[in-house]
């Protein structure tokens, strides 16, 4: 029998949900019977599609809030647009994230600065401004996309390995200033999920280690991962699941592996 995790009628936001992890996890919390916030970057004419889509799904409201993480003003207004669509904001999911590979000398700093903006500082805007509202309904869950990448490094990705871990702590200052609240804040750190973001990679990483495409998915991209396969989408709406449910309430300040066992070694 399917569980009832008791999310109807509660309110997300989920942060770059136009693609792959975001638009999972978005999906999964909407059949829950969670109103959510869509957000991301893309065609205009497909991001509507999609919204539509998933609403008529679901039969809950979903919304589109076209904010860009790398404006601060504009994360504020999408956590404002949550809470006047739906008079209430549950769950946080800060998700968007962009990767760049690049030895640290040939680094672009605007890469850099990009990064560090939509990976980390985006999760503390956003953060900032749900807590106030969390706090006057005395309950809240907030879910941080770090990565595998948030606990142990790989080289060529100085910036996203720097963001990561900077989530990964972040998470838990905010988790323990929060800690009578009955908001809790949380990390999920998967491996790698066939993505995107994820195909890009291999793209980048090929050119930059100069092999084929075909030797860096095995040795490169699943050499870290000892199960060898990708993290799924379901595995991962299991977790978050969790975690926005009462099930998670003493899950606080922790960051959650999925990772096949990569951190492990
Ligand atoms: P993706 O490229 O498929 O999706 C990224 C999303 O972020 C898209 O919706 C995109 O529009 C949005 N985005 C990018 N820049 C933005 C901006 N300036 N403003 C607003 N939205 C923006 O990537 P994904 O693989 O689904 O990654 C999602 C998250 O999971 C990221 O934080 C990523 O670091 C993390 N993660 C991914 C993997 C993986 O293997 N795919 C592994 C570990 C962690």
């Amino acid at each position: 029998m399917a569980r009832d995790y008791g999310l109807k009628g509660q309110a997300a936001i989920v942060t770059g949900s136009t693609s792959g992890i975001g638009h999972a996890l978005a999906r999964s919390l909407a059949l829950e019977g969670v109103d959510v916030v869509l957000n991301g970057l893309g065609d205009p004419v497909q991001i509507e599609a999609e919204r539509a889509e998933l609403a008529a799904e679901t039969g809950v409201r979903v919304h589109y809030h076209g904010a860009d993480m790398t404006h601060p003003v504009e994360v504020a207004e999408m956590v404002g647009f949550a809470q006047a669509e739906f008079g209430r904001l549950d769950i946080l999911v800060n998700n968007a994230g962009i990767q760049h590979v690049a030895a640290v000398e040939d680094f672009p700093p605007e890469k850099w600065d990009q990064i560090i903006a939509i990976n980390l500082s985006s999760a503390f805007h956003a953060t900032r401004a749900a807590v106030p509202i969390m706090k006057a309904q005395g309950r809240g869950r907030i879910v941080n996309l770090a990565s595998a990448h948030g606990l142990v490094a790989s080289p060529f990705k100085s910036a996203y390995v720097a963001a990561k871990h900077g989530v990964v702590g972040f998470t838990k200052s905010v988790a323990l200033e929060l800690v009578r609240t009955n908001i809790t804040v949380n990390a999920i750190c998967p491996g790698y999920v066939r993505t995107p973001l994820v195909e890009a990679q291999i793209a980048d990483q090929a050119k930059t280690r100069g092999i084929p495409e075909a030797r860096v998915l095995d040795e490169v991209i699943l050499a870290a991962q000892p199960n060898k396969r990708f993290v799924e989408y379901d595995e991962l709406a299991g977790l978050l699941l969790y975690l926005v449910s009462d099930l998670g309430a003493s899950a606080t300040g922790a960051a959650f592996s999925l990772d096949g066992g990569w951190t492990a070694t």
